[in-house]
């Protein structure tokens, strides 16, 4: 592993932050509360901002904007193309400041700048203009029904909806989900995640430039077990869209069977990731590579199970671990840093605990294993070997740099292995004979599988889980079916 040049001390001269607090109706505002929460740096462990800190009397507030916008403001009643245009605008805006964006995603949480360059903040702009490409195309049908009727259906917003996002990738994890809900016509109330709220509080401030109303998109950041939970109960919220731990998709799901609200969930993974004896070896190993440690293993699709053929087990582990050995590690503000640290302090021990477990279960560590420098959360990228199934690093989501190698024998028995686990968010295959890449991808159960690429989502193509992994699609024509209502229109016809 290469480390970069020494750690800043602190990015005091960097730290820009433009807003800090609530975004409800339009305006800026202090918490009810008056309290606040630090957003602490990754890197440095320096506050970098106070932001104020929402609960349930601020979501109480904004659903109420929201409620008004949609029925009494010009959003409710504005033409579905007016809506499309407002929002190829913000998308623009974001797109003219991407490089101060990508600074601030940097700052809250700690990812390469060229991640935050080449995806987050890019695609977060194209996943919104993809949308608004939706607005005025929402269409319905007519129904050819019996007796002397016309049946025609129309597709209404949900009406106003909880967004709940992750730190992950954070402003593009609020263009997935303010996208759809603004091309269908609903008003919104997104709640980032504790650890990540500043991007997409400034995302805020630029969609009211654009034009976008009042009330359209509020912002409220606090913790899950206030604010969250607040908005989950709120009976004036239609819809939850959430994204986040599978746990915590449990609870909240639970919370919401009086009211009946619409549900939408993007949970974990421990996506199997299969390389076969045919593949082209160094293109599976860098493809393994970057589908386990991109974002520092941090992403629900990471493929943290590698299920290598045994005729090639040996030199795929050796060329994938001295590739890890050889990832740049180090200040994610330089441009050569390919690697930074975990997102917070709580992460960092829950991935150092399994790197431990591994270990103690009897899997190899062939590269990392070990914190990096002493102050920030950095871990190597670490690689195990001689990986079995039921190992907890083979089983369970560890959201980190961790990669579990395995061996099989034949194309049957990988299938049921890699369908062995409760999650079946994103799988891959590696080979070069197509009919093999197609009986694994019709034995696979998980709502995405790559051939020969990994990580490739883009906002055209439905993205979701099969079982543990979620429930409902976002991106692509799919994620508006679940912003909308079919309203079905019978007229008697004399
Ligand atoms: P992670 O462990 O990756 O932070 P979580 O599932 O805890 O994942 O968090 C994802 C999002 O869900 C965050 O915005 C968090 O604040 C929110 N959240 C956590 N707990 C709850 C809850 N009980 N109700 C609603 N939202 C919650």
């Amino acid at each position: 592993m290469t480390e970069t040049a020494k750690l800043p001390e602190s990015y005091a001269n960097l730290i820009n932050v433009p807003r800090t607090s609530l975004l409800i109706d339009g305006r800026f505002q202090s918490s009810q509360s008056g309290k606040t929460f630090d957003s602490i740096n990754p890197v440095t462990e320096e506050v970098i901002a106070q932001v104020a800190e929402g609960d349930a009397a601020d979501i109480d507030l904004a659903v109420i904007a929201a409620t008004n916008a949609l029925q009494e403001g010009p959003w409710g009643k504005m033409d579905a193309r007016e809506r499309g245009r407002l929002m190829m605008k913000w998308a623009d805006l974001i797109d003219q400041n991407q490089e101060a964006f990508a600074r601030l995603e940097v700052l809250d949480n700690g990812k390469p700048i060229v991640e935050a360059l080449g995806y987050d903040i890019p695609s977060a702009a194209a996943t919104v203009r993809y949308f608004a490409g939706w607005a005025d195309k929402l269409e319905g049908k007519t129904i050819p029904t019996s007796g002397p009727y016309f049946t025609h259906t129309r597709r209404e917003p949900v009406g106003v909806c909880g967004l709940i996002i992750p730190w992950n990738f954070p402003l593009a994890m609020a263009a997935w989900k303010l996208g759809p809900a603004l091309a269908a016509g609903c008003t919104t109330i997104l709640k980032p995640a504790e650890q990540t709220p500043l991007t997409a509080l400034w995302a805020g401030e630029l969609a009211l430039e654009a034009g976008i109303p009042p009330g359209v998109i509020n912002i409220v950041p606090g913790y899950g077990e206030t604010a969250g939970a607040a908005l989950v109960k709120h009976p004036g919220v239609d819809k939850i869209a959430f994204t986040g731990e599978h746990t915590t998709g449990q609870i909240i799901k639970a919370a919401t069977t009086d009211t009946m609200k619409r549900m939408t969930f993007e949970l974990g993974g421990k996506s199997p990731n299969i390389v076969f004896d045919d593949a082209n070896l160094d293109e599976a190993v860098d493809g393994a590579f970057g589908a386990i440690f991109l974002n520092q293993g941090q992403n629900c699709c990471a493929g943290s199970r590698a299920f290598v053929h045994e005729s090639i087990y040996t030199e795929f582990v050796e060329k994938l671990a001295d590739k890890a050995s050889r990832r740049v590690i180090g200040d994610p503000f330089n441009p050569g840093t390919e690697h930074g640290p975990q997102i917070d302090r709580a992460q960092f021990d829950k991935i150092m605990q399994y790197i431990e477990l591994g270990r103690q279960q009897g899997a190899q560590c062939v590269s990392g294993g070990q914190r990096v420098f002493d102050r920030g959360y950095f871990i190597a990228p670490t690689v195990f070997s001689e990986v079995k199934d039921d190992m907890a690093i083979a089983t369970d989501e560890i959201f980190g740099p961790v990669l579990s190698i395995l061996k099989f024998s034949s194309t049957d028995e990988v299938i049921s292995r890699a369908n062995d686990t409760q999650f079946g968010l994103s799988s891959a295959v590696w080979t070069q004979d197509i009919d093999k890449a197609y009986t694994v991808t019709e034995g696979l159960k998980a709502g995405t599988v790559w051939i020969n690429c990994y990580n490739i989502v883009d906002p055209a193509a439905p993205f979701g889980g099969f079982k543990m992994s979620g429930l409902g699609r976002e991106l692509g024509e799919q994620a508006l079916d679940a912003y909308t209502e079919t309203k079905t229109v019978t007229q008697l016809r004399k």
